[in-house]
């Protein structure tokens, strides 16, 4: 796959604000919240869309969801609840081919989504 911007974050080629790394997963503030707390966790192995997983991936993901709610759990918000989004190609609204899971905290979410 082509290099997308979060490679040029992992690479620290352009600058982001970084909450959590670890060997698999980096995980910065989103440049563009939609709640006080957005953060985006990534896999340092870049994989375009959610549609290019296959069972190779399974520890992968794993990784990403753990960091994600160890994260939120150590922040002090998980019992007040989160959301956690992962969008894939056009109708999902994606817009950089590195998947992320969206982190998003600190207000009242509600459903559906727009
Ligand atoms: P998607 O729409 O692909 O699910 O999410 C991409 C997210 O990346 C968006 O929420 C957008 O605000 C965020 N984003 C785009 N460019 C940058 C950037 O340069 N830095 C950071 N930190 N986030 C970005």
């Amino acid at each position: 796959m082509g290099d997308t911007l979060f490679g040029k974050i992992i690479r620290r080629e352009i600058p982001a604000d970084i909450v959590y790394e670890d060997d698999d997963v980096l995980a910065f503030r989103d440049i563009n919240p939609q709640a006080p707390v957005h953060v985006l966790f990534i896999p340092k192995h870049a994989v375009a869309t959610l549609n290019d997983l296959s069972a190779d991936h399974a520890a992968l993901i794993s990784k990403l969801f753990l960091a994600a709610t160890r994260w939120a759990k150590q922040q002090g918000f998980a019992e007040d609840g989160y959301r956690l989004v992962m969008n894939c190609n056009k109708h999902g609204g994606q817009t950089v081919f590195h998947i992320h899971l969206h982190l998003l905290a600190g207000r009242q979410m509600h459903w559906p989504p727009g």
